[in-house]
């Protein structure tokens, strides 16, 4: 279905088709000095300089290459926040290692450090190490990352943060991404920026991209001819979509204060229904570029819910999604152990993902109050 006013849509700056064609006519592909390194440039100087970043073929190549050069190997158990899209886990299948799934805690909706330590304490009692963890920014919101490292430093257990729908947001003034051994982002076409198909992976060790680059074209070791001695994957950003990629960072400061001008929105409207709880920043040490605005719904008297204001919204025209379905009760990952309690599962079933792109114009904010208060009010 068509929407008039969609999630997320791709938000063009302008920029891309000059980067396009300038890559283009350079033909450097992915050569030195070409779009690719550009990209990679764009992002570790708007990261902090801190981080070393590798461009690839999308977000889900990324996590699946950190997870090798995190040394997990078929058998491994692998530890991963069990509210994320489904992205961040199936890597750890394609690694044939065996995912963990660990509940959410209720403010942040991020991996709980509580649960992640009960985790690991009753692997470590069952002579099982987990050998990574993924820790997901989701929505945008950055995880409690402070507790999340003592954790990982406490056990030596390797954090991989998937920051694909955190691009821009920061923990402590740090960006997400860049504080874990790992980091990932995604530029799929519903992200913050987009190069319609792309990813990054982040790294503190230098010689950690160097190897992912190596493995993510093909791992052609030095010799006149093709020699291989690894496993290879064709998982690099084409020269293309990293030109994209340069047009839409220039706009990247202002696409995050227009999805932060959304949230405020939308916790104005959804102010006088104190059943609605609008997911927001847990405490000043995050920063969130609030990629989607979500809501919660608790109990109320009036019988509204996310279903209720989803429909009303679909009958103008507006998208609006359920949050995503938590790792550990879906169908292909049925004989995963998990962690936790019912938090995840209580934010997917009372919660909802409200149009957020940078796109959204004040006409487009009038239907969606309109039709949110139609609902809400009738
Ligand atoms: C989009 C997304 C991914 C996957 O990124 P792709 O570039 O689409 O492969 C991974 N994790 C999360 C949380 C995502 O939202």
């Amino acid at each position: 279905m068509e929407f008039k006013i969609p999630l997320s849509p791709p938000h063009l700056s302008g920029n891309e088709l000059k980067h396009i064609q300038d890559a283009l006519e350079s033909n450097r592909g992915t050569a030195a000095g070409g779009s690719i390194e550009g990209l990679e440039k764009d992002l570790e100087a708007y990261l902090g300089g801190q981080t070393h970043v590798a461009a690839l073929s999308s977000g889900t190549a990324a996590i699946h290459l950190a997870l090798i050069l995190a040394g997990v190997q078929s058998g491994d158990e692998v530890i991963c926040q069990s509210l994320t899209f489904a992205a961040s886990a199936f890597p750890i299948l394609y690694q044939g290692a065996r995912p963990l799934f660990v509940d959410s805690e209720p403010d942040t909706w991020n991996l709980c450090p509580k649960r992640l330590e009960e985790a690991i304490t009753d692997r470590l009692k069952k002579g099982r190490k987990p050998r990574a963890m993924i820790v997901v920014h989701l929505f945008g919101i950055p995880a409690k990352m402070d507790a999340l490292v003592e954790i990982s430093k406490a056990y030596d257990i390797p954090i991989i943060e998937d920051a694909a729908e955190a691009l821009g947001s920061e923990y402590k003034g740090q960006k997400c991404g860049t504080i874990g051994t790992f980091g990932i982002l995604s530029f799929n076409v519903n992200k913050i920026i987009t190069t319609w198909g792309g990813g990054a992976l982040m790294c503190k060790d230098i010689r950690h991209k160097r190897k992912a680059i190596f493995l993510a074209t093909q791992a052609k070791d030095r010799a006149p001819w093709y020699e291989h001695s690894h496993v290879g994957f064709n998982y690099r950003m084409s020269p293309v979509a990293a030109a994209i990629g340069r047009g839409q960072m220039k706009a990247l400061p202002g696409y995050m204060e227009k999805r932060r001008a959304n949230h405020e929105f939308y916790r104005t409207l959804f102010k006088p229904f104190r059943y609605i709880e609008v997911l927001q920043e847990a405490s000043p040490d995050q920063h969130a570029n609030f990629w989607l605005t979500c809501i919660r719904f608790a109990t109320n008297p009036a019988g509204k819910g996310p279903m209720g204001l989803s429909a009303a919204f679909q009958e103008q025209g507006i998208e609006s999604k359920p949050i995503w379905k938590p790792m550990h009760i879906q169908p292909v990952f049925r004989e995963a152990p998990f962690y936790g309690g019912t938090v995840a599962t209580s934010i997917f079933e009372n919660g909802l993902c409200l149009p957020s792109g940078s796109g959204l114009t004040t006409d487009d904010k009038d239907t969606i109050a309109q039709a949110a208060l139609n609902y809400l009010q009738e």
